[in-house]
């Protein structure tokens, strides 16, 4: 493996990356420093997050830029203000030996004024994100005019934020001699465009496979119900005991609502995304790598450029709409060849996103049971031994009252003395896992008990057309308001479902008369315990009889007039009728529900 120096770079930069701790070059830096080094041609580049590309196309800049003209030189997009700062900050540390270099780093949410007065001091290198460089092109403080290096970096992240535009402009105002060098860690239809538009017969390289961040990372995933989704959440930080990790979360409300959440149940976290000032940020990033928070939970576009180095996990509360970004998120952790691990919270509805992902980044996931709360609480209880142990105590500053202390608690057995102070520290977290259930995967049959839902039974299944939408259909027709609909299993001839317990007498009143593909249709509330589906299906004998009975009975004949039914129901619903599909209802139960509409 060669070192820095063997790349072609001198003494003055070689000396500072040894400061900086960097012994050896990564592949994309051993890729990409001797091909810029030695060779004008643009430069595509497929490197992911995380695999130290910033020194891969910085080094040879400053190793060939011009000190004796004061003009700049060279031009850096990126896509967030975070990344512009860092950037800028690596090239400072980088460049440290270099007398004379000037880099500035020009981006929005800040002080258009600074910015100018840093430019005219003269920037050989200018990072920027797209908007404020239009910007300041525009104000005509930044000046393109002799640019002989641009380099997109995150050149997929660039166009996902709209940024499109923007680098058109930018692009158009530099000279038509210089090389370009584009960075991106995927390359969907608009990055090739701009490769095509931009450069011309680019080099190729790619560190995809064997970067950093992919090899030392593992990644995992647990199955749960939609509404177990924060409670595994909690249960994963809970277990993880020294986790430092960020919690990614698809939007900024989902971030706030998941952040404020987490700070009310007592965990170190806060949240970053876009609605938040820079000032705002600053604090929270501030936090977050002194440590004073353990989680920061963000937003994909927010945790850009975050260069904290030592994450122990990243965890997807919900997966990302591309699946570009996993590989983003999950870069965050693995730096610069430390362990790391990605956590994969997904429901039924998007598990077979794992399956994708595992295609795209090459690498099984494995998949883990949410911890049970004795587990946890196992877990938790050795932690504050040892806690306690490794404390040191100053004898002095208890010499005062020591010894009345001692003589009160003396009553007490050593026994009683430890389960106290136990209780004392942990009373909200053993009595929190004392009353809550665990958490199984979603099977889609198996089910959570949730002690503020009522469950109850239904005669009516997949034989008679039943399917979720329509029992949320009917249970919300039939009850004449919306509520929160929990567990729902519909088995062959009967089903079940949940809604919050305050609401069962007004269910099993609307559902009084009620009648389901002209079968009459009962309800009946219920407590059965979770079992699987199919035993429940024998357990169930009336229901079931009956479900046989009727296919024995004629069975096709009905079965066919059901389904004329269906369809009749169905253009019911073209027509402008309700869309859970339910036949009727009578008089009594319409007077109930417009009178509970207008009240
Ligand atoms: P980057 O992909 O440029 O954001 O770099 C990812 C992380 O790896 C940053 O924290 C860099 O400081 C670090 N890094 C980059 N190159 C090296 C290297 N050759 N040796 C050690 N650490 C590195």
């Amino acid at each position: 493996m060669p070192s820095f120096k063997d790349l072609g770079l001198c003494n003055n930069i070689t000396e500072a990356l040894k400061d900086l701790g960097y012994t050896k070059p990564t592949e994309i830096q051993e890729l990409a420093i001797p091909q810029i080094l030695g060779s004008d041609k643009d430069l595509k580049a497929f490197a992911q997050t995380g695999t130290g590309k910033t020194a891969a196309f910085s080094l040879p800049i400053l190793e060939k830029i011009d000190l004796n003209s004061s003009a700049t030189q060279a031009i850096i997009l990126s896509p967030t203000r975070e990344l512009a700062i860092q950037i800028a900050k690596n090239i400072k540390e980088f460049a440290k030996n270099i007398k004379g270099l000037n880099v500035v780093a020009v981006y929005g949410g800040a002080n258009i004024t600074n910015q100018i007065k840093d430019l005219k001091r003269g920037a050989h290198i200018v990072v920027g994100t797209p908007g404020r460089t239009v910007d300041l092109i525009n104000r005509r403080s930044l000046k393109l005019g002799e640019i002989k290096w641009v380099i997109l970096d995150e050149a997929d992240e660039m166009l996902n934020m709209g940024f499109k535009e923007d680098i058109d402009q930018i692009l158009d105002v530099t000279p038509d001699k210089k090389q370009t060098l584009l960075f991106s860690a995927t390359f969907p239809r608009e990055v090739e465009a701009i490769a095509r538009n931009y450069m011309f017969k680019p080099a190729e390289i790619s560190a995809g496979e064997k970067n950093q961040g992919a090899d030392t990372v593992e990644h995992q995933f647990y199955l749960v119900s939609e509404r177990n989704r924060y409670p595994t959440l909690k249960r994963i930080v809970d277990v993880n005991t020294g986790i430092y990790g960020i919690i990614f979360c698809r939007t900024r409300r989902e971030t706030q609502e998941i952040a404020d959440k987490l700070i009310q149940d007592g965990y170190g976290a806060d949240s970053l995304h876009g609605e938040l000032s820079q000032a705002q940020r600053d604090i929270v990033m501030k936090k977050f790598r002194t440590k004073k928070i353990q989680i920061l939970v963000a937003t994909d576009v927010a945790a850009r450029g975050i260069d904290v180095t030592d994450l122990t996990h990243v965890i997807n509360h919900k997966l990302p709409d591309q699946l570009e970004s996993y590989t983003h998120r999950s870069g965050r952790t693995g730096r610069a060849g430390a362990e790391g691990i990605s956590i994969v919270i997904v429901t039924n509805k998007d598990k077979n996103r794992i399956k994708q992902i595992e295609r795209k980044i090459n690498k099984k996931f494995v998949q883990k049971e949410v911890p049970s709360g004795k587990e946890i609480v196992g877990i938790k209880l050795m932690q504050y031994a040892e806690k306690i142990k490794a404390i040191k105590v100053n004898e002095e500053d208890l010499s005062d009252n020591f010894e009345e202390i001692a003589k009160d608690l003396k009553k007490l057995t050593k026994d009683e003395l430890i389960k106290r102070f136990i209780y004392n520290e942990l009373e909200h977290l053993l009595s929190y896992y004392q009353k809550t259930q665990d958490i199984g995967a979603d099977t889609g049959r198996e089910r959570v008990t949730d002690e503020n839902m009522q469950r109850f039974f239904i005669n009516t299944g997949k034989m008679d057309g039943l399917n979720p939408a329509r029992m949320i259909g009917l249970v919300n027709d039939y009850l004449g308001k919306k509520v929160d609909i929990g567990q729902i299993e519909i088995l062959k001839s009967f089903s079940f479902f949940e809604i919050p317990k305050e609401h069962t007498e007004d269910l099993l009143k609307g559902f009084e008369d009620a009648e389901f593909n002209g079968r009459s249709v009962n309800v009946e509330k219920t407590t059965q315990p979770k079992t699987r589906s199919r035993n429940r299906d024998r357990g169930r004998g009336r229901e079931r009889n009956r479900g046989e009975k009727r296919r024995s009975g004629g069975g096709d004949r009905n079965r066919s007039s059901n389904s004329n039914r269906d369809r009749g129901n169905r253009s019911d619903r073209n027509r402008g009728g309700r869309d859970s599909g339910f036949k009727r209802r009578t008089e009594k139960s319409t007077r109930r529900r417009r009178r509970r509409s207008e009240e």
